[in-house]
C-alpha cells in the first residue's frame, strides 16, 4: 500500500496566492525565456522545427511519475511560448488575433484561480452579479433597452443569433417554413455553418461586389423571396474579415425594416469602434439590428475567449429558458436565486466577464477608444507606406485596421509563396485573401505598441522576398519552403 501523499496546492482560498507566488514566477521565467528563444513573431524553420522541439517537452506526455511542477511548467510553457505565433510583436499581424493586455490577463488569472461556474448562482455569486451588470452595460452601447450574452467568441455569437431567429419566428403568426438566412458574399463562414448546425435551408448569397454587401441585390434577393409570412434574417458585417469592410449598416436596416426582415450586424471585428468617439459614427445603423456579434478578443485586447452577442429586445433571450432541477428548480428561482442557465447554451461555463469587466473599468471609454484610434491609423500610415512604394499595390483605404496590398509584380503563386517564407523564416506574419480576382497579402493591425518603423520593417521584409520578376507556379509540393534560419 502506497503511503498518503499531501495532494497537490490549490489555486482558491486563503492559500490559494500564497501557492501560485512561486509558480507563476516559474511560469513567467519560462515566457520570459520562451519569448527570447523565438527572437521574433514566429519560431522560425517551419512545422518540423516547432513539432520536434514539443515533442520533447512534451515525451512522456502522461510519466508514471510526474515531474513536478516547476518542471513541468517550466518545460512546456517554455515550449508553448517558444514556439508561439505572438501578437505581441509588431510583425505578428495577419489574423484578427489580439495581443491581450497584461491586465486583462491578470484579471483572468484571478478568473482561472477561483473558478467560478457560470450555470448556476451557487457555482458563482459574484461573477454572476457581475456578469448581469456588464452584459447590459455593453449592450447599452448599442441600444439603450438591450442586453447580452457572453459566448465564446463571434462564431457562438453568429450561432445563437441564427438560432434566437429562428424561435422568434415560431412565435409570430403564420410562418411558411424555417427562417431563411441572407448574407453577403462578403460575411463570415461561421454564418453559413450555424445555418447548417440549426438545419435551417442554405443561406441565400448576396453579392457584394466592392467587399461589402449590395444593397440594391439585397432589395432584389428579398422581393424574389416574397415577402412575410416567410421569415428572413439579413446577416450584415461590420468589418468583413478579409478586408475590414463596413456594409451600409443604415440602408440594409431601412431594407430590412421594409422587407420585414430580422437583421443580424456581425460586428466581431468592427465592434471595438463603439469606444472611439471619432469612429463610432461608422456603425451608424447597428443600433438598429435584432442581433450583434461582439468580439472583445479583436479590438478589445482580451484573452480568448471574450465573445458576446448583443440583443435589442432582451425579450428575444426568453427562447433560451431552460430547466434543470440541480441548476435552477423552480423553488430556488421563486425563493430569489438568479436563474443563470438560459444565459447560455453551455453548462460549465468560465466567467469571462471578469477580465472584460477590469478592462473596461481599468481604461475606461477614453483608453478603449484611444487604443482602437491608434491601430486604425496605423493602418491608415501602413497603407500610405504602400501607396508611396512603387513596387507595392494597395487595395483599399482601410476601412478599420485592416491593410491589404501586394507586390505589383508578382502572381498570385508567389504571393502566397511569400508569406509562407516569411513564416518559415519566422520574420513576419501576414495573412491572405482573395479577392477581386487576385490575391492579397493582409496586414491586420491590432497592436497600439505598433510604430512607425515597424510598419516600415514588415514592408521591407516582404519587399525583400518578393522577387522582381513574376515566377513560375510552383509545382504542388508539398516540401517546407525557405528554412532559413533567422
Ligand atoms: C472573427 C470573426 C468571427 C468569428 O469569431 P470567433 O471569435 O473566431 O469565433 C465571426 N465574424 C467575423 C466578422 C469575425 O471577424
Amino acid at each position: 500500500m502506497s503511503t498518503p501523499r499531501t495532494p497537490p496546492p490549490l489555486a482558491g482560498g486563503a492559500q490559494g496566492p500564497q501557492e501560485l507566488g512561486p509558480l507563476l514566477a516559474v511560469a513567467l521565467d519560462a515566457l520570459r525565456e520562451g519569448a527570447a528563444a523565438r527572437g521574433g513573431p514566429l519560431p522560425a524553420g517551419g512545422p518540423d522545427a516547432v513539432t520536434g522541439r514539443v515533442h520533447a517537452a512534451a515525451h512522456p506526455v502522461l510519466p508514471e511519475h510526474g515531474t513536478g511542477p516547476d518542471d513541468a511548467l517550466r518545460t512546456l510553457v517554455h515550449a508553448v511560448a517558444e514556439g508561439a505565433a505572438d501578437p505581441a510583436d509588431p510583425l505578428c499581424a495577419a489574423h484578427l488575433h489580439c495581443p491581450p493586455l497584461a491586465v486583462a490577463a491578470a484579471a483572468d488569472l484571478a478568473a482561472s484561480a477561483l473558478n467560478p461556474s457560470m450555470d448556476s448562482w451557487d457555482q458563482a455569486p459574484a461573477a454572476a452579479a457581475l456578469e448581469a451588470l456588464v452584459t447590459r452595460a455593453i449592450a447599452a452601447e448599442i441600444h439603450p433597452e438591450g442586453d447580452a450574452l457572453v459566448t465564446t467568441g463571434g462564431t457562438e455569437a453568429n450561432q445563437l443569433a441564427l438560432l434566437l431567429a429562428r424561435e422568434a419566428a415560431t412565435g409570430h403568426g403564420p410562418v411558411r417554413g424555417p427562417v431563411q438566412l441572407l448574407v453577403g458574399d462578403n460575411a463570415h463562414h461561421s454564418l453559413a455553418r450555424a445555418a447548417w448546425l440549426l438545419g435551417l435551408p442554405e443561406p441565400v448569397a448576396v453579392p457584394a461586389p466592392a467587399g461589402t454587401l449590395d444593397p440594391a441585390a439585397l432589395d432584389e434577393a428579398l422581393t424574389e423571396l416574397g415577402g412575410p409570412p416567410r421569415r428572413f434574417l439579413v446577416a450584415a458585417t461590420a468589418g468583413t474579415t478579409d478586408a475590414g469592410l463596413i456594409d451600409p449598416l443604415e440602408e440594409i436596416a431601412d431594407l430590412c425594416a421594409v422587407h420585414g426582415a430580422r437583421l443580424h450586424v456581425d460586428a466581431a471585428y468592427g465592434g471595438g469602434l463603439l469606444f472611439s468617439d471619432t469612429r463610432k459614427a461608422l456603425l451608424r445603423g447597428i443600433e438598429r439590428a435584432d442581433t450583434v456579434t461582439l468580439d472583445l478578443h479583436k479590438l478589445g485586447w482580451q484573452p480568448a475567449a471574450a465573445g458576446l452577442i448583443a440583443v435589442r429586445d432582451p425579450r428575444d433571450l426568453a427562447a433560451l429558458t431552460h430547466r434543470a432541477d440541480y441548476l435552477n428548480a423552480d423553488d430556488d428561482t421563486e425563493a430569489g436565486l438568479p436563474d443563470l442557465l438560459g444565459r447560455s447554451l453551455r453548462t460549465t461555463r468560465r466567467p469571462d466577464i471578469l477580465k472584460i469587466a477590469v478592462t473596461l473599468k481599468a481604461l475606461g471609454r477614453q483608453g478603449l477608444g484611444a487604443l482602437v484610434d491608434q491601430v486604425c491609423d496605423q493602418a491608415t500610415e501602413f497603407a500610405d507606406l504602400i501607396e508611396a512604394h512603387p513596387g507595392f499595390e494597395l487595395y483599399d483605404t482601410p476601412a478599420i485596421s485592416t491593410v491589404l496590398f501586394r507586390p505589383t509584380r508578382a502572381d498570385d503563386h508567389h504571393i502566397a509563396h511569400v508569406r509562407r517564407t516569411l513564416l518559415a523564416e519566422g520574420t513576419a506574419v501576414l495573412g491572405r485573401a482573395d479577392l477581386d480576382g487576385c490575391r492579397w497579402l493582409k496586414a491586420t493591425l491590432l497592436n497600439p505598441h505598433t510604430t512607425p518603423d515597424d510598419l516600415a520593417a514588415l514592408l521591407k521584409l516582404v519587399e525583400l522576398v518578393a522577387p522582381a520578376e513574376p515566377v513560375q507556379a510552383a509545382p504542388p509540393s508539398t516540401a517546407p519552403e525557405g528554412n532559413t534560419p533567422r
